[in-house]
């Protein structure tokens, strides 16, 4: 991919966790990892190889070693990302690493402990805090989804119905790039919200967790967070910037040989590695930037990471570790993962004004609505007034003190109203020169007045009462949230990210130096006597060497990855062919081919969606047609029934056929013949024991018990043919009851 100038490459950074207990009791053997905080920089052991052989040496944005702070990670790496998503860019922060190295913990953490909060609940925080904070020309919207990707299956963990609800497809578009369609998602005014959300989607997935063990690790979790802000531009309009940030926590990139995994669970981890591979082909695709395609459709996670993978948005991929020395392998491939991604390049920009921007909508809607308020309210006023002639309109960006007058005000109206309805009312009924007639219908007109007012004052209640919950929804800058932290602590945050944003420069500077040194060396070199020179270029000789060879073993190493890979792959698809055969093997045996047949031209291939479904039996636009008329004699009825049998319905069944009137008889059997036991000999029975259950027996048997039906006693014949005269008659109105 050509880098422009509003491209920006992929931020990695990668982080370590502590040696756990088990590790620790492996013995004194000491990680494989040595991190350089300043620069930047990991170095990596092989625990197998001689010591002779070079470490390896990664470079990335930033590295966090097991001492690490989570609130570290998220100043220096992750707070820029949020402010961009607040001004407009759409941001992606994901986990990616083996199992049991931290991908949860870093981005959820513990969030009880404020020091082990992780990504998640920190930009929690960070959006309601800078919304409180901001001018009160702002207006924010928060939205919240979450779902996870379970077997190539996009799942709603906000879904009330999320066990048995069915998987959602993706969708793309040119304005929002790939999304969800019908995801839940949640407007939420404040952290606790946003928390709630969350902890409702978590125990979604913890209740797989109990069903299916150890479930969360194995799904994908997406949260996303929209925030929308709308603020009036230089031109005097209302601008609307739309952010979308995805919290990405991935399952773990074990190997299927190392956790020894058969059947369900195989393919469950197959169906992990097949997104993951698929993403690490994405990657590798875009940070060749030779190959034109990019393989974003082989999976649904790489579908979904479309946009923050080469796209529209900023990305930060945390690559977590672990440092024992049993898992140099996987964190070996983590680490190429990683140092791979850093060369791809997105395209972020803010997006503003778009089509679909829900705020847009929200604002609409709460301006038709004070409309609707305002008119009512003015009619009110209009009365009182008694048409002194004076319009009553307000500008619709009165605040909201105002608006508790006016509705105090049409309180007051409504009451004042109705107690000059009762006077009035009074008056009539003491009246008495009137007719009673003439009372009557006055009494009725106010009666019928008051009723009106009532109705109306409801109207306007439920008005107010769904323009204020609509208007609760939109976030006012400094207002709707109240800030709690004091000045003091305004300060030291300020400070803490002064000094992470400082140490951010400081290692990109570093970083640099450390090329350009490497650059401008030989061109500073001048040599005095050629023995000098020998001695320069031996050694430089030496240094390429060592090079030389670093590159040979990675490219070894390479290579026994990919061989690696494809023994697995090859070990998937054995275990899916398998699989295959056993269902064709069903469907060969049991299902009969014009069955098959009629099935298999139902099938259509949706490539939207990547599924094989059924065309609907009757078209949607015939069945329409076909269904709706029914015929005359079915109307009241299941089925169409003659004129006989509804008479017999009316009638009420024959008592003679209701099921307790019917009587089970056993049949009674004839005693066995001995005719074919006769014509076999009774040597042969002596020699086989097993005649018993021999054909010729069995056919024996078969025949005596035809012939006992046959010789079914003469009344019952005459009865049951009887039975089946009747029965003829009053099949059909039984049937049809
Ligand atoms: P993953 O999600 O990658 O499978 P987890 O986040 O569940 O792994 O981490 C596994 C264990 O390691 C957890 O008990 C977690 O508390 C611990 N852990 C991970 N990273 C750290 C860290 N940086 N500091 C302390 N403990 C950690
Ligand atoms: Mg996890």
């Amino acid at each position: 991919m050509s880098k422009n100038k509003s491209s920006e490459s992929v931020k990695v950074v990668v982080r370590c966790r502590p040696l756990n207990r088990k590790e620790e009791s492996n013995g004194p053997v000491g990680g494989i990892l040595q991190m350089d905080l300043r620069l930047g920089q990991v170095v990596l052991r092989n625990p197998r190889a001689p010591p002779s052989e070079p470490q390896k040496t990664f470079t990335f944005d930033a590295v966090y070693d097991a001492n690490s702070k989570q609130r570290d990670l998220y100043d220096e790496s992750v707070r820029p990302l949020i402010d961009s998503v607040l001004a407009g860019f759409n941001g992606t922060i994901f986990a990616y690493g083996q199992t049991g190295t931290g991908k949860t913990y870093t981005m959820q953490g513990a969030w009880m402990d404020p020091e082990k909060r992780g990504v998640i609940p920190n930009a929690f925080d960070h959006i309601f805090t800078h919304i409180s904070r901001s001018q009160s020309d702002k207006q924010y919207l928060v939205r919240a989804s979450y779902l996870e990707i379970y077997r190539e299956e996009v799942r709603d963990l906000l879904d009330p119905n999320h066990a048995n609800a069915r998987a959602l497809d993706l969708r793309e578009s040119p304005e929002t790039g790939v999304y969800v369609r019908d995801l839940t998602s949640c407007v939420c005014k404040s952290v606790k919200e946003i928390e709630e959300v969350m902890n409702v989607g978590n125990q979604a997935r913890a209740v797989g967790a109990t069903d299916m063990n150890e479930h969360s690790s194995r799904s994908h979790a997406l949260f996303l967070i929209t925030v929308e802000c709308s603020q009036p531009g230089p031109d005097g309009r209302k601008h609307i910037r739309v952010g979308r940030l995805n919290l990405v926590d991935l399952a773990g990139s074990e190997r299927q040989a190392k956790t020894g995994v058969r059947g369900e669970r195989l393919k469950e981890a197959a169906k992990i590695n097949l997104s993951l591979s698929a993403l690490g082909n994405v990657i590798s695709a875009l940070a060749d930037g030779r190959s034109g395609h990019v393989p974003y459709r082989d999976s649904k996670l790489t579908r979904l990471l479309q946009d923050s993978l080469g796209g529209n948005a900023r990305t930060v991929m945390v690559a977590t570790l672990g440092p024992a020395p049993q898992h140099y392998d996987e964190t070996l491939t983590t680490l190429r993962y990683a140092n791979r991604a850093k060369n791809i390049q997105n395209q972020p920009r803010v997006n503003e004004d778009p089509k679909d921007a829900l705020l847009r909508e929200f604002q609409r809607e709460i301006a038709r609505l004070r409309a609707q308020l305002n008119h009512r309210q003015g009619r009110s006023k209009h009365k009182k007034e008694d048409g002194d002639g004076e319009g009553w309109e307000r500008d619709g960006d009165e605040d909201t003190e105002g608006d508790e007058e006016v509705e105090k005000e049409a309180q007051e109206y409504v009451k004042q109203e109705e107690q000059r309805l009762e006077r009035e009312k009074e008056a009539i009924r003491e009246d008495q020169f009137m007719l009673a007639e003439e009372k009557q219908r006055l009494l009725g007109e106010k009666e019928r007045m008051m009723g009106d007012l009532r109705k109306e004052q409801e109207a306007t209640e439920q008005l107010t009462a769904k323009y204020k919950a609509m208007e609760s929804k939109l976030l006012v800058g400094g207002k709707n949230i109240m800030d709690h932290t004091n000045e003091q602590q305004k300060m030291l945050e300020i400070k803490r990210q002064e000094i992470a944003e400082q140490s951010r420069t400081e290692r990109e500077m570093q970083q640099q130096m450390l090329v350009q040194d490497e650059e401008t060396l030989e061109l500073r070199e001048t040599f005095t006597s050629l023995q000098q020179e020998v001695e320069a270029k031996t050694k430089k000789l030496k240094k390429l060497y060592a090079k030389l060879q670093c590159i040979k073993t990675e490219i070894q190493d390479v290579n026994d990855e990919h061989v690696r890979s494809r023994q697995e792959l090859e070990q998937t698809q054995n275990e899916l062919t398998r699989e295959l055969k056993f269902k064709y093997l069903i469907i060969e045996n049991f299902i009969p081919p014009e069955e098959k047949n009629k099935i298999m031209n139902r099938l259509t291939f949706d490539p939207e969606e990547d599924q094989w479904k059924f065309q609907p039996l009757v078209p949607a636009e015939r069945s329409f047609s076909q269904m709706k008329k029914r015929p005359a004699s079915a109307v009241g009825y299941k089925r169409p029934i003659s004129q006989y049998a509804r008479v017999a319905i009316a009638m009420g069944a024959h008592s003679r056929y209701r099921a307790e009137n019917i009587m089970f008889l056993e049949l009674d059997m004839t005693p066995p013949t001995t005719a074919s036991l006769d014509r076999s000999s009774e040597a042969e029975l002596n020699r086989s024991p097993s005649l018993d259950n021999s054909p010729t027996k069995d056919r024996a048997r078969r025949v005596r018990k035809s012939r006992s039906w046959c010789q079914a006693p003469k009344t019952i014949t005459t009865s049951s043919s009887n039975m089946s005269l009747a029965a003829c008659h009053t099949a059909t109105p039984a049937a049809a009851q």
